[in-house]
């Protein structure tokens, strides 16, 4: 099997299909989790490689399957131990961002809180095979989880990561990692959220980000030579037997996230356009949001930064945040 994705695709993945070649063993954990475990002396570390938790962001779940199926066709060395997840497998088939709710809000038990659907089953099993993937590790090995996504809305900076909150400092290799993968910007949360990466940092310690790499666009109408940079350092991390993509002369600029925009109710108004592009500046005192006598204005000084504005979104759910940029 080499297009996986096709075959997932299809509806044909039992979630039960098994291999082996000169470089690897692979093994289904489920529909559209794949574990990957080099041949030969043990690797110690771990790497968590996911897509489509978004069923309608198809160019990083095709640049996923690219390097999978080069793996699953022994054509590549694996240098660490791989988990490959493709996160929302009925959406995928959809085309759409999900089929009852947002699967990138639903982790750390937040599918707990909500009435039983696929999203809530499946962010229950990703959580668990996370888990079980991990602690198989040795102790100290180094743990990380890249889970990919592209943007509804154009950007200022086409390809960003979004980092959970940490009570640990960051690792610099890391860091350095996500700067050689295209990164243009990178934006560090200061509080809890219900997304893959946070429960991965957070609840498993590993080195977690949400990479954004460009513009949802449906299968097929992706130019992939957009994400070569990114596909490029993956294929570093993953196969070892390709250069890490030079380091920028700039690096990322940083933003932390000042401010939640949370639609309460039907009454919620954006004071935004549909083509606000994400990173946009507002000066000090805007009024960005209001929801009945709730109102949302640009509290810094300096201005504040838009990211992921979206009113289309379920009561209690984010319509936006807003960065400052750090210094
Ligand atoms: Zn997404």
């Amino acid at each position: 099997m080499t297009d996986y994705l096709q075959h997932l695709l299809s509806g044909q993945s039992g979630g039960e299909a098994e291999g082996e070649n000169a470089f690897l063993r692979w093994r289904e954990r489920g529909e559209g989790i794949i574990e990957l475990t080099p041949a030969g002396d043990a690797a110690d570390d771990m790497l968590v490689v996911s897509a489509g938790i978004h069923g309608n962001e198809t160019a990083p779940a095709e640049i996923l399957n690219q390097i999978l199926g080069g793996l699953l066709a022994g054509e590549r060395p694996l240098a660490s131990r791989l988990l490959v997840i493709f996160g929302n497998p009925a959406a995928l088939r959809a085309g759409t961002r999900f089929t009852a709710y947002d699967l990138n809000r639903l982790f750390s038990s937040g599918w707990k809180t909500i009435a039983p659907c696929y999203e809530s089953r499946r962010a229950s099993q990703l959580e668990l095979v996370l888990q079980q993937f991990f602690a198989s590790g040795t102790a100290g090995a180094r743990c990380w989880h890249l889970d990919l996504h592209t943007a509804i809305r154009g950007s200022l900076y086409q390809k960003f990561g979004v980092l959970p909150v940490n009570s640990e400092p960051w690792q610099e290799n890391f860091i350095d990692w996500l700067n050689c993968a295209g990164a243009e910007a990178l934006v560090f949360h200061r509080s809890p959220g219900g997304t893959f990466s946070h429960f991965s940092c957070n609840s498993l310690s590993a080195q977690s980000c949400t990479l954004e790499l460009g513009k949802a666009l449906p299968f097929g109408k992706n130019q992939l030579s957009d994400f070569e940079q990114t596909r490029d350092a993956l294929m570093a991390l993953i196969c070892g037997d390709c250069p890490l993509p030079a380091r920028p002369v700039k690096p990322a600029v940083r933003f932390r996230v000042a401010q939640q925009i949370t639609r309460l109710s039907d009454e919620f108004c954006l004071h935004m356009s549909d083509s606000t592009l994400n990173f946009t500046q507002f000066p000090a005192g805007t009024l960005l949001a209001e929801d009945g006598e709730q109102q949302y204005l640009v509290d810094n000084a300096g201005g504040e930064r838009v990211l992921f504005p979206n009113p289309r979104v379920a009561a209690g759910l984010r319509a936006g945040l807003m960065l400052v940029e750090e210094n």
